[in-house]
C-alpha cells in the first residue's frame, strides 16, 4: 500500500470498486474501465435484449424484461396481448431499480397498473422482470447462487470459473406469489443483506448448513437425489459465457476510450460475481452480475444489545480466500518470467521449488466508509499472507526464506478455464463483438465513447452501403433519429453522438433493409462480412497507392 502516493510503478493494481486510475502505464489492474456501467440492471437488460434478438433460444436464461419507465407502455401491451391468448397465465412481475444493490426498492407486482411512479425511489429508472414463480428449494426455501468468474482478458477473451459458489438462502418457507405473500422479502428475496435481519437466519460454522452454504454442497445434495449434476455444470458454464459475450462489445469501447491502443498503459482483469437461481427443473436463471462482489470473509455478530463483533465466516472465507489467491496465481506477472526460467536454467527440474522475485501489489480502497476500509485492509494483510506463502500454511509454518515457493505445495487450481477451451462452440455469438469493432474503427478520435455524424457517413461511405434506394440523406435521418432516441433516454450526457447501443441498432436496421428475407442474425451476420470484406479491399487499395 502507498498511502502517501506511489513513486515505482507496480505489477498489480488491486482497486476496491472501479478503474479510475488514469496514471498507470503498464502492470495489471483488477478492474476494467466501464465494467461497473456495463452490468448495472438496465445496461445488462439492454444487452440481454440484443442477444435474445439475435438468438432467442441460446438466450433464454434470462428473464423477459422490460426497461422502465421507457417501455412501460410496451411492457403493458405485451402482458395484455399475452393474458388474451393465454388467459390462465397469472404471471408475477418483479421491478428493480436500476443501480440498486442488495434488494434495495425491490418490489413484486401482479399487474402493470401496480407499478408505482411516483415518490423518489420509485420514479428512479428500473428494470421489471418476469418473476420465477419454480424455483428449486432446499429445505423447503428459495436460494440463489453467487459464483465467482475472473474475466482474465478481453482480447483475446480469457474467462475462469470458480468451481465452488456460495448459496444464499431466503429465511421463510417459500410458497408461489400470491397477492397475499407479494410484500415477503424473507420469502421471495435472497439477498444476505436482507435476510441477515431475520429472526431465522443461521449462521452456521459448516459449509453445508445454515443460511450461507457452499454451491458443491448443494450440489452433492442434489446428485444424491439423482440430478445429473454434470449437466447442470454445463448449463451454468454456457450461461456465463454468452453472458460475457453479450457484454465485451460494450466493454471493448470503454476499454480504447481509457486504454488507447499503441499507447502505454496497464492490462486489466477483474473478477465478477454472477448471481444465479436455479428453476424447479434444474435450468439456471440469470438474476445478475456484479462488478464488484463483496470479499468479506467476516460476519458482524451482536454480543450485547448494539454491541458487534466481526467474526470468521468459514463458508465466505473458504470460497472467496480461493478466488482470490488463484486470481492472482493467474495474473501473476513472475509466472511466465518463471515457466521460462524453468526450461531454460533447470531442464528436468523436479522438486517444484523455484526462486521468486516479490510481487508488487497497490491495493486502492476507493470505498465509502471506514467498515469497508478497515475490510479492505484485512484482505490486504490476507493478501501478503498468501502470496508470500503461496498456500494455505499458517505464518508459523513458513519457511524462512519466503523468497522461496513450494509451488508444488499449492492447492490445485480453484478456477477452472471455459474459454477459449469452449471457444469453438460459442464463436457464433460474436456477432455484436464485431459490429462494435466496426463502431471503434470509426470512432476516429481517441478518447470517445460516441461516433459523431461525420464518423457514421465515413463508416457509410467506405462500406458502400449506401445507393441509389438509401441515398446519404436517409444515411443522416438515420442517424438523428437513432441518436436523439437513444440520447433522450438519458443515460449519459457526458458526450454527444451515436453510442454503441445505437450503432447495433441502426446496424441492425442496415442489415434489415438489405437482407430482407433472412432471419436477424443471418441478415446481421451477412451486414457484417460485407463491410469487413469492403473494408479489408479499401486498406488493400491504399496499400497499394501507399506503395505506389
Ligand atoms: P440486487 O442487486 O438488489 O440484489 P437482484 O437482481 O439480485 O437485485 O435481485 C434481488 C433478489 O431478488 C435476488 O437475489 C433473487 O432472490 C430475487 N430475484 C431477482 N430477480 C428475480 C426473478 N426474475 N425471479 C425470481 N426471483 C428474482
Amino acid at each position: 500500500q502507498f498511502p502517501f502516493g506511489r513513486r515505482l510503478p507496480c505489477d498489480i493494481y488491486w482497486h476496491g470498486v472501479s478503474f479510475h486510475d488514469n496514471n498507470i502505464f503498464s502492470g495489471q489492474v483488477n478492474k476494467f474501465p466501464g465494467m461497473m456501467e456495463t452490468v448495472r440492471k438496465i445496461t445488462l437488460s439492454r444487452a440481454m435484449r440484443t442477444m435474445q434478438d439475435l438468438f432467442p433460444l441460446e438466450y433464454n436464461f434470462y428473464p423477459r424484461s422490460w426497461i422502465l419507465p421507457e417501455e412501460l407502455p410496451l411492457f403493458v401491451a405485451e402482458v395484455r396481448m399475452m393474458k388474451d391468448r393465454n388467459p390462465s397465465w397469472k404471471p408475477t412481475f418483479i421491478v428493480k431499480p436500476d443501480g440498486g444493490c442488495q434488494g434495495d426498492g425491490i418490489y413484486l407486482i401482479k399487474d402493470p397498473s401496480d407499478i408505482r411512479l411516483t415518490g423518489s425511489i420509485q420514479s428512479r429508472p428500473a428494470v421489471v422482470q418476469e418473476y420465477i414463480c419454480k424455483p428449486l428449494l432446499v429445505d423447503k426455501l428459495k436460494f440463489d447462487i453467487r459464483l465467482y468468474v475472473l474475466l482474465k482478458s478481453l482480447e483475446p477473451l480469457e474467462i475462469y470459473i470458480a468451481k465452488d459458489g456460495l448459496s444464499r438462502f431466503c429465511t421463510e418457507p417459500y410458497q408461489e406469489p400470491t397477492l397475499k405473500n407479494l410484500h415477503q422479502v424473507f420469502m421471495h428475496l435472497t439477498n444476505y443483506s436482507l435476510n441477515i435481519h431475520s429472526g431465522n437466519f443461521i449462521h452456521s460454522a459448516s459449509v453445508n448448513t445454515g443460511s450461507k452454504r457452499t454451491f458443491s454442497s448443494i450440489l452433492c445434495r442434489l446428485s444424491s437425489r439423482g440430478a445429473d449434476v454434470k449437466k447442470l455444470w454445463s448449463d451454468i458454464i454456457s450461461l456465463v459465457i454468452k453472458t460475457i459475450i453479450a457484454l465485451t462489445p460494450e466493454l471493448k469501447v470503454y476499454y480504447q476510450s481509457d486504454i488507447p491502443a499503441g499507447k502505454p498503459g496497464p492490462t486489466c482483469f477483474q473478477i465478477l460475481g454472477f448471481d444465479i437461481l436455479l428453476m424447479k427443473n434444474l435450468k439456471p436463471i440469470l438474476l445478475e452480475v456484479n462488478a464488484n462482489p463483496s470479499m468479506r470473509i467476516e460476519h458482524e455478530q451482536e454480543l450485547s444489545p448494539g454491541v458487534f463483533e466481526n467474526v470468521p465466516s468459514p463458508v465466505d472465507e473458504e470460497v472467496k480466500v480461493a478466488v482470490i489467491r488463484d486470481t492472482l496465481r493467474l495474473v501473476d506477472p513472475q509466472k511466465k518470467k518463471r515457466k521460462d526460467a524453468q526450461c531454460l536454467l533447470y531442464p528436468g527440474v523436479a522438486d517444484g521449488k523455484l526462486q521468486l522475485k516479490p510481487v508488487k501489489i497497490q491495493v486502492k480502497y476507493g470505498m465509502k466508509d471506514k467498515q469497508h476500509k478497515h475490510h479492505s485492509l484485512k484482505l490486504s494483510l490476507k493478501l501478503k499472507f498468501y502470496l508470500k506463502l503461496g498456500s494455505c500454511q499458517s505464518l508459523e509454518q513458513a519457511p524462512e526464506s519466503s523468497e522461496e515457493l513450494p509451488e508444488a505445495a499449492l492447492p490445485s487450481l480453484c478456477l477452472k478455464q471455459v474459454f477459449p477451451k469452449y471457444a469453438k462452440q460459442f464463436s457464433y455469438l460474436r456477432l455484436v463483438d464485431r459490429v462494435a469493432a466496426l463502431f471503434i474503427r470509426f470512432l476516429g478520435v481517441k478518447g470517445t465513447t460516441k461516433l459523431g455524424p461525420t464518423g457514421f457517413r465515413t463508416f457509410i461511405r467506405n462500406c458502400k452501403l449506401s445507393n441509389s434506394n438509401f441515398s446519404m440523406a436517409a444515411v443522416d435521418i438515420l442517424y438523428i433519429d437513432i441518436t436523439r432516441r437513444w440520447n433522450s433516454m438519458g443515460i449519459d450526457h457526458k458526450e454527444s453522438g451515436m453510442c454503441l447501443q445505437a450503432f447495433v441498432e441502426a446496424f441492425f436496421c442496415l442489415a434489415q433493409k438489405k437482407y430482407k428475407s433472412l432471419p436477424l442474425h443471418d441478415q446481421v451476420a451477412s451486414l457484417i462480412e460485407l463491410c469487413e470484406c469492403r473494408l479489408a479491399a479499401l486498406r488493400g487499395k491504399r496499400l497499394v497507392w501507399g506503395c505506389g
